[in-house]
């Protein structure tokens, strides 16, 4: 079923109680909340410059061979309904005869999650007192008064809110290689134009930047679009993502953790790995076992132990704790043992075009210089973190005149913790700007997927309402 804006896509005037900046996951999950919990005709906007609502950039493939990365019994909207997202796949028959019990432990198509999240959408704003907008356009600025928040639009247009909520999401990192810019933009795909990536498609090599997640949707992509080629994998680590298995919990208490220092961790975590395996399960599970824990076993670490764990170890956390699917695991190491897929630890250094020859170069770790000859090149190196380096102009324009700073480590946006306020560059909370999602990564680190967002939205919805409600007349 195509979704329809819930009310009208055109900038109109008039005070809102609250505008959600960005409608991807984690703007739509604060929307729903705000309808669910609000007892008055609050005035709610959701700008969001994409045709749909709640795909983002995680859920925006239609493909089907681009799973979640988390079992569909845990990915539930709702903190408090756990099996919401499943009764919804079992009311749309989304996998025919498939028993709750086995669904949920599957790794669903990603674009139900979106669909999913538009329906419970529509279905809150039926139900609720409170009105929502749905405006087709970024926010390029914030201004602060007295009362709220000016918000700058394209066109000289503005609104104004009486509370922010800042859910812009996840920014892409450009390809690290000089001589990228000067290339036309067809040598260069994003690896989340997933559309653009199926072009790409053929006999030829093709070279693919970065080696997560992005990039095992890139392979899966190409290879269901018939290429036939080398696929060059590139990546400073040579890491590939690890697989999920399925098996039972070790028994130990994540909390003994949180006092020890960095090295005093990985040292239990390798134990406790080892323990599992002895007593026959899967290492996975120790990561299981602290998932719910990241945010405290960031917070926990001190300043100093924060920047080693950046320096020396997320690069082989990151493959532990944000793995793939067992079948798309097998699928990778298929293509590799083929000889199809190519895995190369590498620091690239230039591309470039002559005549119909694109080509890239790079440093290999093994040691010597490395000229590949492709077709294409897919920029799968993720998400930017880095304060100074998000493109969005309304982050930029934020940090140029106060309003925020860089998070701990200059990753992300300074905010509050406890709490979700975004930080001025002075340090100061602003009370009626909340936030939520990626730009918390440096504040709380676990602060990506869905069982984060849930729960950021259901608690930043109960203030926004509260604050609404306090500054009725
Ligand atoms: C490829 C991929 C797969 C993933 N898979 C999973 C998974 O299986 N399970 C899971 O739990 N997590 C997954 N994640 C984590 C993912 O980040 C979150 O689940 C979720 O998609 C994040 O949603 P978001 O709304 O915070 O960000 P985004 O999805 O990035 O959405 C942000 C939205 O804000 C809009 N926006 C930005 N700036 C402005 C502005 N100035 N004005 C108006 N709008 C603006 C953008 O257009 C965008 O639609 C995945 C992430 C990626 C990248």
């Amino acid at each position: 079923m195509a979704y329809n804006r819930c009310m009208t896509d055109s900038p109109r005037s008039g005070e809102l109680d609250l505008a959600i900046i960005g409608g991807g996951a984690a703007g739509v999950l604060v929307a729903i909340q705000v309808l669910r919990q609000a007892r008055a005709p609050l005035a709610l906007a959701l700008f969001e410059p994409a045709s749909q609502l709640a795909q983002g950039i995680a859920y925006a493939t239609p493909w089907p061979e681009h799973l979640l990365n988390v079992p569909a019994a845990k990915m539930s909207a709702f903190p408090d309904q756990p099996g919401d997202f499943l009764d919804y796949l079992l009311a749309i028959d989304a996998y025919p005869g498939e028993p709750r019990e086995v669904l949920g432990e599957r790794y669903a198509s990603r674009h139900h999650f979106a669909a999913y999240l538009q329906q419970r959408l529509q279905d809150a704003v039926a139900a609720s007192p409170a009105r929502l907008q749905v405006l087709a356009q970024p926010v390029l600025g914030l201004q602060p008064d007295d009362h709220g928040y000016q918000l700058q639009l394209g066109g000289g247009h503005t609104r104004h809110a009486a509370q922010v909520v800042l859910a812009t999401g996840n920014s892409m990192r450009p390809l690290p290689v000089s001589g990228a810019d000067a290339l036309p933009a067809d040598d260069v795909i994003e690896a989340w134009d997933y559309d653009g990536v199926r072009t790409l498609a053929g006999a030829h090599a093709l070279a693919i930047v970065g080696s997560g997640l992005s990039m095992a949707d890139t392979v899966l992509a190409l290879v269901a679009a018939g290429h036939t080629g080398p696929l060059h994998v590139i990546s400073r680590h040579g890491l590939l993502p690890l697989p999920h298995a399925h098996g039972g919990l070790p028994d130990f208490d994540p909390a003994t953790l949180l006092p020890m220092t960095l090295r005093q961790r990985m040292h239990a975590l390798r134990g406790y790995a080892r323990q599992a395996q002895a007593d026959g399960l899967p290492w996975q599970g120790v990561m299981d076992r602290i998932r719910p824990h990241g945010q405290a076993l960031w917070c926990s670490l001190d300043d100093a132990d924060q920047r080693r764990f950046l320096r020396h170890v997320v690069r082989y956390w990151d493959v532990h704790r944000h793995r793939i699917a067992e079948q798309v695991h097998a699928q990778l190491q298929a293509l590799q043992d083929s000889g199809q897929l190519h895995l190369h630890r590498a620091r690239l250094q230039r591309v470039g075009r002559e005549g119909a020859r694109l080509w890239l170069s790079g440093r290999e770790a093994a040691g010597g210089e490395r000229q590949w000859t492709i077709g294409g090149v897919i920029n799968a190196t993720g998400v930017e973190t880095r304060a100074s380096a998000l493109r969005n102009p309304l982050l930029q324009q934020l940090q140029a005149d106060g309003l925020a700073r860089p998070g701990p480590h200059g990753l992300g946006l300074d905010s509050t913790v406890p709490g979700d306020r975004l930080l001025s560059a002075s340090g100061q909370p602003q009370a009626r700007l909340g936030v939520l999602g990626s730009l918390r990564i440096g504040s709380l680190w676990e602060s990506l997927a869905v069982p984060e967002l849930r729960q950021q939205a259901q608690a930043l919805a109960t203030q926004m309402v509260a604050g609404a409600a306090t500054a009725m007349p």
